[in-house]
């Protein structure tokens, strides 16, 4: 930290990205990226003449991506705003929506992301415990005149809350945004967007970062009425016009479109899930019922921290939270069927079965 440093950022603990290790080739099940290549449309749509055209600003209004975007949600291009990733969008939520006076609420389990951007906006916060299992009780999101942000499917967590429920948060604080963010929907998540026209109060996000394979590409789409998403266009166009550069534009097009690679690859990681999930059982680990690309798992026979580290020196990165609550917890990723059979054996000779 440099002497120049404003004093407001010192207390800022920035948000500690998965490992994306450069010197080794892992297994890499800690960051719930795809395992899958994107779609050869996605290939196709980022040509060399678009790469010649990066000499120009793309369109700081991504006008064909909205139209091809609202008309795959059934909304209006007015009701959706792309963003650099889905963290891109959500910052621009809590910059639109919350302030020194303006709280956001969140469980104390969820994205790490929510409270590191409350530190650098300056956001207080109002954290709210899940239960014992890990499950969160709409009741306690009732009523709360606060801002509100509900990662559904939860992370690290993977569990899911229905619809209905989401909805009576919304109906309960008709004064203030709820921002559902549906980074994991496509897993077996029950999405929001159906709720949009009847809440002016909700904004959901998505990502093409999981089940569309362009985590490095760095889209996101918000969703909601036309009047939160100028309330968000406010944010961006006050910051970064140009914040989805060409190349993203065309792979997010492409990607949207090919509605069968979509549907082929989400299916093919639920299944692994199910699979996983079941020899993680059979070893008795507990498993939590994930609708996510990754799931939730302890046992009793080994600590998380020990096995994160066994598990990287057998060749496999898995994610562990040393954090309260989930220190015996590891987030694994679900990969290829292949690279779940290695995870497995590694376990099985970690814990001498
Ligand atoms: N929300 C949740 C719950 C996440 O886990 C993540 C990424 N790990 C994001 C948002 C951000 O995803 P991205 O910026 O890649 O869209």
């Amino acid at each position: 930290m440099s002497r120049f440093l404003s004093p407001a950022l010192s207390t800022v603990t920035p948000y500690t990205p998965g490992e994306q290790p450069q010197d080794q080739q892992y297994i890499k099940l800690n960051t719930n990226e795809s395992p899958y290549l994107p779609s050869p449309r996605v290939v196709a749509a980022v040509s060399e003449a678009e790469v010649e055209k990066l000499r120009l600003y793309s369109d700081p209004a991504c006008a064909q991506l909205l139209r091809t975007a609202a008309a795959h949600f059934g909304l209006q291009p007015s009701q959706v705003m792309p963003g650099n990733g889905s963290d891109e969008n959500l910052f621009f939520a809590l910059r639109a929506f919350c302030d020194e006076n303006h709280p956001l609420a969140f469980a104390d389990i969820t994205y790490g992301c929510y409270g590191v951007w409350c530190g650098l906006l300056h956001i207080p916060t109002h954290i709210i415990p899940l239960k014992e299992d890990f499950t969160l009780d709409p009741a306690d999101y009732h009523g709360l005149h606060e801002t509100i942000v509900i990662a559904n499917p939860n992370a690290p967590t993977g569990l899911c809350l229905p619809r209905d429920a989401i909805e009576g948060i919304l109906q309960s604080n008709p004064d203030s945004v709820v921002i559902v963010d549906e980074a994991y929907v496509d897993f077996g998540g029950e999405s929001c967007v159906p709720l949009i026209d009847q809440y002016d109060n909700l904004l959901v996000v998505q990502t093409f970062s999981k089940s569309r394979q362009l985590a490095g590409a760095r889209l996101g789409l918000a969703m909601g009425s036309a009047a939160l998403i100028a309330d968000l266009n406010r944010v961006k166009f006050s910051l970064n016009p140009y914040n989805i550069n060409r190349l993203t534009l065309k792979a997010g097009q492409a990607a949207l479109e090919d509605t069968a690679y979509f549907d082929k690859t989400r299916a093919a990681i639920m299944d692994t899930r199910a699979w996983t999930m079941q020899q993680l059982t059979d070893r008795g680990f507990t498993v939590l019922d994930s609708r996510a690309n990754f799931v939730f798992a302890s046992t009793e026979r080994i600590s998380g921290g020990i096995l994160y580290k066994k598990l990287k020196e057998n060749g496999i990165l898995v994610r562990h939270f040393d954090a309260p609550r989930i220190e015996n917890w590891l987030r694994i990723t679900i990969g290829t069927p292949e690279q779940m059979q290695a995870l497995m054996d590694a376990v099985d000779k970690i814990l001498e079965v």
